[in-house]
């Protein structure tokens, strides 16, 4: 399974959206691009082949993406592991890499692993963040009582990350939010449901950040979240391709200004903007801290602005 994450840190995204619409027609050609997004990070392509899913997070361009083997099949788990481990060294040496990811427990497809074996390397995946200095880009599903041990047990390797495309219940939320440096990944398959709405309303928004997880997850016509949706973008069938509308199921980064939308919309919150500026922050905070102070001052001005 080869899927390509994208997460806004840009809260003037859908400005964005006419640069972004072309690249993502293919998510392998987007990571091979050359073209500077700037703005946004990407979850870089990430292979599931069993016991390990697993990829690097890479800094505006997409020009590097690893295929990761998974740990028992390489043969030699050590030697896999160093692999990564320098792998990761190079990626962060060159500026392209800032987490470990995606890492984690999804107890919805024992069929592609076991569980005993995803808890085993998802173990293995701490010592590549301690390592490294990274923050993690976690993922978990149906499994909140084995995760939170898991980083319970791991909490001095874990400097921070995101459990992103959260769909679990509020109790899973509280748990994940004990951990004082975890944050709540919203996309569209977090906003299906009203009971899904009714979790995200109870996240506070400085613990929170959004994505679309394109090319999947977007938020449907079905979907709960859908009537808080305001921006809206023409969108054509693939076999129509058109460089200046989105694709007709298919997931976009520009869509992403509908999850701000849902998650403002369904808390109550007028001002999206400022949730965006939140939220903005907080991908900072874990992922680009050296930009943390341009963020500030970015802020500061736009408080002046307003004054
Ligand atoms: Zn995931």
């Amino acid at each position: 399974m080869c899927f390509c994450h994208l997460v806004c840190r840009n809260r003037y995204s859908s400005q964005l959206h006419r640069s972004l619409v072309g690249p993502l027609r293919s998510p392998r050609k987007l990571l091979q691009s050359q073209k500077p997004m700037a703005g946004f990070f990407a979850l870089l392509e990430s292979i599931q082949l069993g016991a390990s899913e697993f990829c690097i997070m890479a800094r505006e361009l997409f020009k590097c993406w690893f295929l990761i083997q998974e740990f028992e099949k390489s043969g030699d788990p050590e030697k896999h592991f160093q692999a990564l481990l320098s792998l990761a060294k190079e990626g962060i040496q060159k500026g392209k890499v800032v987490a470990i990811g995606e890492c984690g427990l999804d107890y919805d497809r024992l069929h592609f692993c076991p569980a005993d074996t995803q808890k085993k390397y998802f173990e293995k995946q701490f010592e590549l963040a301690y390592h490294t200095k990274l923050p993690m880009f976690l993922h978990m599903r149906a499994a909140a009582e084995d995760f939170c041990e898991i980083v319970e047990r791991n909490k001095h390797r874990f400097t921070g990350g995101v459990t992103h495309s959260f769909t679990g219940s509020a109790e899973d939320c509280d748990k994940l939010l004990r951990f004082s440096n975890m944050y709540i990944g919203i996309n569209g398959c977090s906003l299906k449901t009203s009971e899904n709405l009714d979790v995200v309303k109870g996240i506070p928004v400085e613990r929170m950040m959004i994505e679309t997880d394109s090319p999947y997850c977007e938020i449907k016509r079905t979907h709960a979240g859908i009537s808080f949706v305001k921006s809206l973008w023409p969108s054509s069938k693939k076999e129509k391709y058109d460089q200046d509308k989105t694709v007709k199921g298919r997931n976009e980064p520009c869509l992403v200004r509908q999850v701000l939308e849902v998650v403002s919309g369904c808390k109550g919150i007028a001002d999206v903007e400022q949730v965006s500026k939140t939220i903005y922050h907080n991908t900072c905070r874990v992922f680009f801290p050296q930009d943390l102070d341009s963020a500030a001052d970015a802020l500061l001005a736009g408080h002046r602005d307003a004054e």
